[in-house]
């Protein structure tokens, strides 16, 4: 089992560099995970293009991140569909093993072979080069919070070249340290918070205790931790979105609709419209996942099923407001089939 705050503090310490203000970033050139990509490698092998759509699997929901608060800030001429590009740069370090991941493990561990020290400027001056260049930019991992001064200083370097108004900058966290509030002073968290062209969005890595540590391998107290983490970003970001998997090794024994109804409590326990915001993710099989799937992983896959049937009953069952109309934006199309 991972011992997660010392892991996560070794990893900080290879993945940031005060002095030179710059980040470790995986080199995706020549990964496991450049097979799974549908467009060339860019950014001198940083960076990688990604496309989000709403439209998911049957039976599942939409997922409208990030398009959706991307067109609120941008305007639907520049996000016009229920879909969008975004240009992605991944940090080298991760503190957790989720069995599912699709970045190889080899890009989590702060690997100097496999990775580079960037600063946020150079980052963004790639990104701005790009000649057909997504209007999201998005700071991936790895866990993006074990350095959150790389978002920081992504505001400050969009900000000093008169790019902030034409890009969204999202971002993604596992929920697994409070470095945010350790780290960064209140001028970054002030800048954090009024920022408008930033969304945030956090990974709920499992329904309950138990199926967070299968899906983890760290300790399961730290689910409950989860939540903790998820209420320290309300106060800086309210508009904080989540994702969850859903993935367990089996149904649990209370039944998928007891399980998922008490996680929804306690999601709505923080903010009651936390439940809209919240999108179950889907697991599938990428290249670096097939090779670490053990049966119980392939059983995984099928319980997925049953639990989102289960989530849905429970939206259902609570009226829930949809995450388009949270963010009082709607898509301009069918969001499905796209
Ligand atoms: S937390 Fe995210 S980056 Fe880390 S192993 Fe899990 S899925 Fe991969």
């Amino acid at each position: 089992m991972i011992d997660t705050d010392r892991w996560s503090s070794e990893l900080r310490t290879r993945g940031v560099d005060h002095v030179a203000r710059s980040v470790l970033l995986s080199v995706l050139d020549d990964s496991a995970q450049a097979a799974d990509l549908s467009a060339p490698i860019n950014c001198s092998g940083l960076g990688r293009i990604r496309h989000f759509s709403s439209a998911t699997s049957p039976g599942w929901p939409d997922n409208p991140l990030p398009w959706l608060p991307a067109r609120q800030h941008l305007g639907v001429d520049a996000v016009p569909e229920p879909r969008c590009e975004a240009q992605v740069f991944q940090n080298a370090v991760c503190n957790w093993r989720c069995w599912y991941c699709y970045v190889p493990f080899s890009l989590l561990r702060g690997d100097a072979s496999r990775s580079r020290m960037v600063t946020a400027e150079d980052m963004v001056d790639m990104y701005l080069a790009l000649e057909e260049r997504p209007v999201v930019l998005d700071l991936s991992g790895g866990q993006p919070d074990l350095v959150p001064e790389w978002v920081v200083w992504t505001m400050r370097a969009l900000i000093d070249r008169g790019a902030q108004d034409d890009v969204f900058l999202w971002s993604d966290d596992n929920l697994s340290n409070d470095y945010l509030f350790r780290y960064l002073g209140d001028g970054d968290l002030d800048l954090l918070s009024s920022y408008r062209g930033y969304g945030r969005v956090a990974c709920f890595k499992g329904f309950d205790d138990s199926s967070f540590a299968f899906n983890t391998a760290a300790s399961p107290e730290l689910f409950k931790r989860q939540f903790d983490l998820f209420r320290s970003l309300l106060t800086v970001r309210p508009d904080t979105c989540a994702y969850v998997t859903l993935t367990a090794p089996k149904i649990p024994a209370e039944g998928a609709l007891v399980a998922m109804r008490r996680f929804a409590d306690s999601l709505q326990g923080l903010d009651h419209d936390l439940l809209g915001r919240t999108v179950p993710l889907r697991i599938e099989v990428f290249t670096p996942v097939a090779a670490r799937m053990r049966a119980d992983h392939h059983a995984a896959l099928q319980v997925q099923e049953a639990m989102v049937e289960a989530w849905l009953t429970v939206l259902e069952e609570r009226g829930v407001i949809p995450l388009d109309k949270q963010f009082g934006a709607q898509p301009s199309g069918d969001s499905r089939g796209v």
